[in-house]
């Protein structure tokens, strides 16, 4: 188990929080964006989570060198630490559906999907396997919160088997909302809003969802999950995914 910080130099709570962990617990961790970290700034020349498939940037070499890192270390979960200004509870980030093995895990019942769509393949999630991303809003319950679940994740067993899921459909602006939002909340057309007050995006105001609940289906004997079911597929129909 690994625990990355600062892939964005300027969230410095990922290593106030990895460097605690790391002295009361012993867990492993690593450092995302050196450069950028020692001048506080989110990145240098292009936003390290959006060049793993880039060229030619200070952070599309270190995203090489991350990948060649990883690959030697070869661990059966990576946690790539994140804060955010948008609050909310601690909330996990995949691109894929395989990595709910990750989410449950750790614990954490709320997923956002950045489905093909919205994905980059630039990130590191996208590019490392058996990695997710968890997003902290920093105040003490979250940040107490997130830490439980990343002490759960030494631990290989799956503890959640219904997750909220949210699919990104859709981007708002800041000019298009009148009143405030809050976070994975229903809204009156029956998606929901996440990142809602994130400042590193600058002209959105928040991402739109549609929010699926999933149940895995978890074979006790084998430990492992043999299906899911619950998030339709473009067509809307109800698809079966085998992990
Ligand atoms: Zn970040």
């Amino acid at each position: 188990m690994l625990l990355i910080y600062c892939l964005h130099g300027d969230e410095i709570i990922t290593e106030k929080i990895a460097k605690q962990l790391n002295k009361k617990y012993g867990i492993n961790i690593l450092l995302g964006n050196p450069e950028a970290r020692n001048k506080q700034i989110r990145f240098s020349e292009s936003d390290l989570n959006r060049s793993f498939n880039k060229r030619g940037t200070q952070e599309s070499q270190r995203a090489k060198e991350l990948k060649q890192i990883l690959s030697k270390r070869n661990e059966d979960i990576i946690i790539d630490l994140h804060t955010t200004t948008a609050k909310m509870p601690p909330i996990g980030i995949i691109t894929n559906l395989k990595q709910l093995k990750l989410a449950s895990r750790l614990g954490v019942e709320n997923l956002i999907l950045m489905n093909d769509r919205f994905s980059t393949g630039g990130s590191l999630i996208e590019n490392i396997p058996n990695s997710i991303s968890l997003e902290i809003y920093p105040d003490k319950k979250s940040i107490k919160d997130a830490k439980r679940m990343i002490l759960n994740s030494r631990n290989p067993e799956m503890k959640l088997k219904s997750f909220n899921i949210y699919e990104i459909i859709s981007s708002v602006k800041i000019e298009s909302v009148e009143k405030d939002i809050t976070n994975l909340q229903e809204l009156n057309d029956g998606h929901y809003p996440v990142f809602y007050g994130e400042k590193a995006y600058k002209d959105i105001a928040y991402l739109k969802a549609r929010k699926k609940v999933i149940t895995l289906q978890i074979n006790q004997k084998k430990k492992k999950i043999i299906y899911l079911s619950g998030i339709k597929n473009k067509n809307n129909q109800i698809k079966l995914y085998l992990i």
